[in-house]
């Protein structure tokens, strides 16, 4: 029985651990059914997570890379693959960064990498990778210590380097062309001189900027009184209204004294945080200069101009009044050729003898005028350039020689002696003979008149082959150094009007020398006060091609009258 009841109660007792672990196991499935549906629910939620992470981890524009402690790359987006791999379609993921990138290995990005892998604290870093197609970029590269080993961000920062790079090249430019400017550059604040260009020492006349750093404008420069309100209505204008800076003239007053001209434009804008005034000066004292020459040259041009027409003139008047005078000039000279006509033949009765002398002087007289009249035409023809001398090809040797004869009875007159002497008896060249004659003629009378009795006269004729010298000489008065150059000037005489002892209007050896130069020749002049004087004319021997040589016997200047007219000074008939 008793074997029964403990049968009997193993029976109930496994019954009760069947039952039990019946309902331990339904409850267990429960347990794991509920639990089940946790973990799903779970993992679905894992892996939306993660696929946000890959979403957010491929659109982001860096280079992502994990890598873990052995360099074995465990995650890489896009980007990364982009960056390193590039066109190939290979991965990165589980490639050896150090082994398959040289740059990984070599650069210093080795070292941050180590040292975040050991200290487990972030660090950043910017280094520049060099492409195959030789650009280089440039990175900020983060590297974040992770569970796994490290996280490299890698953010391409090329555009802002060069930007940067861009903006202090620039900078550098405007800096060099301020320093280069050679207009003054100068910043003012807080009316004191905060900034100044190397233009501005030397404009100022300093040494250096420094010595204008920190000072009041007008310590080195004052303004001219008149300009000074301009200036102060000019920085109104700057201050208060709002108007684009135009360049203005001023003058100031440099330190030492010197006057600056300039030009300035001034431009509000900040400096260092702070309102500041920017000053362009320009230096315009050379253009100023250059305005008032061109002034003064204005001026003098009109003054030349009035100048020359006064000239003309006077040479228009000198014209009209010798034609003016050589009219009745010539009545008188032709009734007293009349009046010898009337009376060749007759003798007069002696009480009317005067009337010969009178006759005489009037003659003389009228001589001397014509004289003067002649010359003076001559003279103002020369300056109005109608005077021509007419060459023609003649034996120059015989034509002095001639006209130095022709003079005999006036060198007698005066018991003085003349001679001609040639080396050679013949020159042929091209001359005016009439000009020439005039030339000749002036010399010899001014020699007759300026040596005393007993003196001597000589004319020589030098022929040089390709020139000719015609040398005058007396042993007259002479005519003092001083007074040398001036003698060929129109109207000038060696004595004063007033103390003069000679007859003469001073045209002549001005007339001379103009007639010598139309032959293309020279005339110079050798005196001793006391001595004489020796007149050398230098001709050029030229032939005119056209013509034969003239053979044909120059006129020897006999044409008395003519000498008569050149001597009229001297002569007394
Ligand atoms: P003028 O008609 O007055 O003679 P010229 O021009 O011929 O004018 O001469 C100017 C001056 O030069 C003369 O007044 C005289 O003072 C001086 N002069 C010219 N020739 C001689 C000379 N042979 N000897 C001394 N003085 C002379």
């Amino acid at each position: 029985m008793d074997d029964l009841k403990i049968i009997h109660s193993a029976v109930i007792a496994l019954l009760f651990v069947f039952v039990f672990l019946t309902y331990r196991y339904r409850s267990l499935t429960k347990i794991l059914k509920s639990r089940d549906l946790e973990n799903l629910q779970l993992i679905h939620t894992l892996s939306e997570t993660k696929q946000k992470y890959r979403v957010l981890l491929e659109s982001i524009p860096d280079a992502v890379i994990v890598i873990n402690y052995d360099w074995k790359v465990l995650l890489a987006n896009d980007m990364a693959h982009q960056l390193f791999i590039q066109e190939s379609k290979e991965t990165l993921i589980g490639v050896n960064l150090l082994k398959a990138f040289s740059y990984f290995a070599e650069s210093s990005i080795l070292k941050t990498m180590q040292h975040v892998m050991e200290n487990r604290t972030p660090d950043v870093m910017v280094d520049s990778f060099s492409f195959d197609n030789d650009h280089t970029r440039w990175f900020e590269i983060h590297i974040y210590p992770v569970s796994e080993g490290i996280m490299l961000i890698n953010i391409d920062i090329t555009e802002r380097i060069l930007a940067e790079a861009a903006l202090s090249e620039s900078e550098q430019r405007y800096r060099s062309l301020i320093d280069l400017s050679p207009d003054m550059i100068t910043i003012e604040q807080d009316h004191k001189i905060v900034f100044a260009n190397p233009a501005a020492a030397s404009m100022l006349g300093i040494h250096s900027v420094e010595e204008l750093l920190g000072k009041p404008p007008e310590t080195l420069l004052s303004i001219i009184d008149g300009h000074r309100d301009r200036l102060i209505q000019q920085f109104e204008k700057i201050y208060t209204r709002n108007v684009s800076p135009s360049f203005e003239e001023f003058r100031f007053v440099r330190h030492d004294q010197e006057i600056l001209d300039i030009e300035m434009a001034s431009i509000p804008f900040i400096f260092g945080e702070k309102p500041a005034v920017q000053h362009i000066c320009r230096d315009i004292s050379v253009r100023k200069k250059a305005e008032e020459e061109r002034k003064e040259a204005a001026v003098n041009l009109k003054l030349l101009q009035e100048a020359r027409e006064y000239d003309r003139l006077k040479t228009e008047f000198f014209s009209n009044i010798s034609h003016e005078f050589k009219t009745p000039l010539n009545v008188i000279l032709g009734t007293l050729q009349l009046y010898d006509l009337h009376l060749q033949g007759t003798t007069l009765p002696a009480e009317l003898y005067p009337i010969i002398r009178y006759k005489k002087i009037l003659k003389q007289n009228c001589y001397r005028l014509l004289r003067l009249i002649n010359n003076l035409l001559d003279i103002t023809k020369i300056d109005s350039g109608y005077f021509q001398i007419q060459h023609r090809n003649c034996d120059m040797v015989s034509l002095v020689k001639e006209i130095t004869l022709s003079v005999a009875d006036y060198v007698h007159n005066k018991a003085l002696s003349i001679t001609f002497n040639s080396n050679t008896d013949q020159k042929h060249m091209a001359c005016d003979p009439d000009k020439f004659e005039r030339i000749l003629l002036n010399l010899l009378s001014n020699a007759i008149k300026f040596t005393n009795m007993e003196g001597s006269i000589s004319v020589n004729f030098i022929d040089y082959g390709k020139r000719v010298e015609i040398v005058v000489k007396d042993t007259g008065i002479g005519i003092p150094i001083d007074k040398q150059e001036v003698i060929f000037e129109r109207f000038r005489q060696v004595d004063p009007l007033l103390t003069r002892n000679h007859e003469g209007s001073g045209i002549g050896l001005a007339l001379v020398k103009s007639l010598v130069e139309m032959h293309l020749g020279t005339i110079r002049l050798q005196s001793e006060v006391e001595k004489g004087s020796t007149f050398i004319i230098d001709l050029p021997v030229i032939h005119l091609e056209e013509c034969q040589p003239n053979n044909d016997p120059i006129e020897p200047p006999c044409n008395v009258e003519k000498i008569h007219i050149e001597f009229s000074d001297i002569y007394h008939m």
